[in-house]
C-alpha cells in the first residue's frame, strides 16, 4: 500500500520510489495520473487501474498474480490509499489468501491538514466526505456534534457552501480551518469560526480541493467533568 503525493510531485518516500520502482505491477485507481508521477521517478512498471468500479473484478486477477509470485503496489490518486479511497475490499481479499500486506506511509491530507492548523489535534476525528444528500449529511453532523475532538472532513469545492451552512447550523460558531490545495501552488490556509469562513467564500467561487477541521465540543468535556 504506496502512499503519493496529495500535489506536489516530490512529497514521496524513497521508499515509495523504490517499492514502485521494484514492484511487477502497479495498480492504480487513475492509470493517468499515476503515469505522471511514475515518469517523474523514471520507473516503468506496469500499471494496471484499479477503481471503485472495477475493484471487485480486479481482486481476483491481482491476488492471482501475486499467489503466482509477482508483487503488487497499491497507489492511490492522491495520498495513502484506502484513506476516503478504494483498496479495502483489495487488502481483505488479499488478507484472506495469506498475501502479506505492507504500508509505506507517506502523505495523508487529513494529517497534513492537522499538522499546520494550529487546532488541539492530539485527538482528532477523521470524518472523511459527507454524503451529498442534505438529510443525511445533517444526521451526520448530529452523531458527531458532541464529540471533544478536531473534526477533519473532505469535501468537493461544489458543496463546501452547503456544508459550512450545515455545520454552522449544527454545531455552533466553533473554530474552524479550512486547508485548501495543500502543496499545490495555490496552497491557503483559512482560520477563523465558521461563521467567518463562510463568509471568506460568500464572493469567490470555491476553487481546488478542501480539507476542513472543526474544533471539538469542549463544552461537552467541561460539563461532564
Ligand atoms: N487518500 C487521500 C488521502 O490520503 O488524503 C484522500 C483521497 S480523497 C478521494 C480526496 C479528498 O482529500 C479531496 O476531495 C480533499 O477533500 C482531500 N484532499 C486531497 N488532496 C488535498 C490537498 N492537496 N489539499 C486539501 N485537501 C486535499
Amino acid at each position: 500500500m504506496v502512499a503519493g503525493p496529495i500535489g506536489h510531485l516530490e512529497d514521496i518516500t524513497y521508499r515509495a520510489v523504490r517499492t514502485l520502482a521494484e514492484a511487477d505491477i502497479v495498480a492504480a485507481e487513475d492509470t493517468r495520473r499515476a503515469r505522471k508521477l511514475l515518469s517523474r521517478y523514471e520507473i516503468e512498471t506496469r500499471l494496471i487501474s484499479c477503481h471503485e468500479h472495477n475493484e471487485r473484478k480486479r481482486i481476483a486477477e491481482i491476488t492471482r498474480l501475486i499467489l503466482d509470485g509477482a508483487d503488487a503496489a497499491l497507489l492511490s490518486d492522491a495520498g495513502t490509499p484506502v484513506i476516503s479511497d478504494p483498496g479495502y475490499r483489495l487488502i481483505r481479499a488479499a488478507v484472506e489468501r495469506g498475501i502479506q500486506v505492507t504500508p509505506i506511509p507517506g502523505p495523508c491530507a487529513a494529517v497534513a491538514a492537522a499538522s499546520a492548523a494550529g487546532l488541539p489535534v492530539s485527538d482528532f476525528y477523521f470524518a472523511g466526505f459527507c454524503s451529498p444528500k442534505q438529510g443525511r449529511r445533517q444526521r451526520r453532523l448530529r452523531e458527531l456534534a458532541d464529540l471533544n475532538a478536531v473534526l477533519i472532513f473532505y469535501e468537493s469545492p461544489h458543496r463546501l457552501m452547503k456544508f459550512l451552512n450545515d455545520a454552522l447550523d449544527i454545531f455552533g460558531n466553533r473554530n474552524a480551518v479550512i486547508a485548501r490545495e495543500m502543496t499545490k501552488m495555490h496552497e491557503e490556509f483559512l482560520r477563523g469560526t465558521l461563521d467567518e469562513l463562510r463568509a471568506a467564500f460568500q464572493n469567490r467561487t470555491p476553487k481546488g480541493e478542501f480539507t476542513i477541521l472543526i474544533e471539538g465540543n469542549h463544552e461537552r468535556n467541561a460539563t461532564s467533568d
